[in-house]
C-alpha cells in the first residue's frame, strides 16, 4: 500500500474503541498508545505529517504482536494489518536506532536458523560464567530460541504413501520449523503416508516471508514468495500443505499461487478416514491453544476429536495471543512473558499433560515456559499427538 491508500484505510477506523477489549498489548499496558485504536491514530499522524516520529511513537507501533485480534472485532472492516505492515515499511529508517538493529538482527537470524546454530555453536566455546553473565533478555531470549534448533535433516524427494495411492500433496518446510519442528514434519508425513498420500518436498522452497512482511520489509517478503512460486507453481499436486500455522496465513495471501494451500489439520480434516487406519484411546484431557494464524472453525478439535476416549478442551482466554507473535518473542520479551504468564497460570489448574498448538513461535514460547514454571505438560503439534495414535503402521524414514 502507498502512504495515500494506507491514509485512506487508516480514515476508515470510526475510534469506537470496540477492538481495545481484544487487544492483548493493550490489556497488559493500558495504554491507548498500545491498543488498535491508538496505534491507527499514531499512523494517521505520521502519514499526515502532524505527528513526528519519536523513538516513543515507534516503541508502541512496535509492541503490536500482530495477532489480528483487532480485525476480527472491528465492525467497520478496518484492515488493521495492513496498516501496521504498511507504516512499518515506510518508516523502517525511523525510530531509536539500537532498537532498529536488535529487530534487524532477530530477524535474519531467526529466519535463518542456519545463522543461528553456527552462533549457538559458538558460544558453546564460551567458558559457562561468561554465559552466566549474559542479561540482556532479548539475547538470552535469543539464545533460549537458539537451543531449540536441531542439526538440519536430509529430506526425501518423495515419500510414498502406504497402501494404495489416492493422491499426491507437497510439504511445505518452513524456515524455522525445519530446524525446531521436525518432529511435527515426519508426523504429517507419516499421517498422510497412511491416509494413501504421496507426499513431496521440493527441494528448492525457501522461506514464506511473513516474518519480513510484518517487519516492514516486502521486498525481501515478495523475493521468497517468488522463490516459492517458481519451487511450488509447476507441481502436480492437489495442495501445499503446511505444519506452522504463522507460515500458513501468510502463504494463503500469496498473489496467483497457482496451487491451493492448507494447514495439515484443514487438509486431514476434508479427507475421508480409511477404515483400516485405527486410532489408539487416549483416556486423559488434552489442552488446545489457538494461534492467532489458526482460527478456523473448530479444525483441530474435529480431527483430534477422532482419538477414541480423548478430553479436547480449549484453553481459556484463548482469543488472546500468547505474546510470541512475529519476531516479538525476541524482540519484546516482558510483553511476551507477561502474555503467557496468565496462559500458564490457566494451565497450572488444569489436569492436562499435553497442551497442542500449531504454531511454530507460539509452542517455543509455551515450552520455555513450562519448563520454567516446573509445569509436567508435553507441548505437542496436533499433527505429532495424531501420529502418536495410530495403530498398525510403517513408519516413513526421516
Ligand atoms: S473497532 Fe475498528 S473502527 Fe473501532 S476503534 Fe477499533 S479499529 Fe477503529
Ligand atoms: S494486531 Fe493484536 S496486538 Fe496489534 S493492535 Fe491488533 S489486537 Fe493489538
Amino acid at each position: 500500500m502507498t502512504p495515500e491508500q494506507l491514509l485512506q484505510e487508516s480514515d476508515l477506523c470510526v475510534k469506537c474503541g470496540l477492538c481495545l477489549p481484544h487487544c492483548p498489548t493493550y490489556r497488559i499496558r493500558q495504554d491507548e498508545g498500545d491498543s488498535p485504536r491508538g496505534r491507527i491514530a499514531l499512523i494517521q499522524g505520521v502519514l499526515s505529517g502532524q505527528l513526528v516520529s519519536t523513538p516513543q511513537l515507534h516503541a508502541h507501533l512496535n509492541r503490536c504482536l500482530g495477532c489480528r485480534a483487532c480485525e476480527r472485532a472491528c465492525p467497520s472492516a478496518v484492515k488493521y494489518s495492513k496498516l501496521i505492515d504498511g507504516i512499518r515499511a515506510v518508516s523502517t529508517q525511523q525510530g531509536d536506532s539500537i532498537e532498529r538493529w536488535v529487530r534487524k538482527i532477530a530477524l535474519k537470524l531467526v529466519s535463518k536458523p542456519q545463522l543461528l546454530a553456527i552462533g549457538m555453536g559458538l558460544l558453546q566455546y564460551l567458558p559457562l560464567h561468561h554465559l552466566q553473565k549474559i542479561r540482556g533478555r532479548k539475547l538470552q531470549r535469543l539464545i533460549g530460541f537458539g537451543l531449540n534448533i536441531h542439526r538440519s535433516i536430509v529430506w526425501q524427494a518423495t515419500y510414498p504413501p502406504i497402501g494404495e495411492k489416492v493422491g499426491r500433496v507437497a510439504l511445505f518446510l518452513g524456515c524455522i520449523s525445519q530446524f525446531s519442528d521436525q518432529a511435527a514434519l515426519l508426523s504429517a508425513i507419516r499421517v498422510l503416508n497412511c491416509l494413501g498420500w504421496e507426499v513431496v518436498i521440493p527441494p528448492k522452497q525457501s522461506c514464506c516471508g511473513a516474518l519480513y512482511q510484518h517487519a516492514g520489509d516486502p521486498v525481501a517478503a515478495d523475493k521468497f514468495q517468488a522463490q516459492n512460486k517458481m519451487a511450488f507453481g509447476d507441481l502436480p499436486v492437489a495442495a501445499i500443505l503446511t505444519i506452522a500455522s504463522g507460515c500458513g496465513a501468510h502463504i494463503k495471501e500469496y498473489e496467483n499461487f497457482p496451487v491451493a494451500s492448507y494447514d495439515v489439520s484443514d487438509f486431514l480434516n476434508q479427507q475421508p478416514w480409511p477404515a483400516q487406519v485405527r486410532l489408539k484411546p487416549l483416556p486423559q484431557q488434552v489442552i488446545v491453544h489457538d494461534a492467532c494464524s489458526l482460527r478456523t472453525a473448530d479444525t483441530v478439535y474435529q480431527l483430534l476429536g477422532q482419538i477414541p476416549e480423548v478430553e479436547l478442551t480449549s484453553l481459556p482466554e484463548n482469543s488472546l495471543c500468547c505474546g510470541a507473535g512475529g519476531i516479538n518473542l525476541v524482540t519484546e520479551p516482558q510483553m511476551a512473558d507477561a502474555l503467557l504468564a496468565a496462559k500458564l497460570a490457566r494451565l497450572q489448574t488444569s489436569k492436562a499433560t499435553i497442551l497442542l498448538t500449531s504454531n511454530t513461535s507460539c509452542a517455543l514460547h509455551f515450552a520455555a515456559g513450562i519448563r520454567k514454571a516446573g509445569l509436567n505438560i508435553e507441548v505437542l503439534h496436533p499433527i505429532q499427538l495424531l501420529e502418536r495414535q495410530l495403530l498398525d503402521n510403517d513408519h516413513p524414514t526421516g
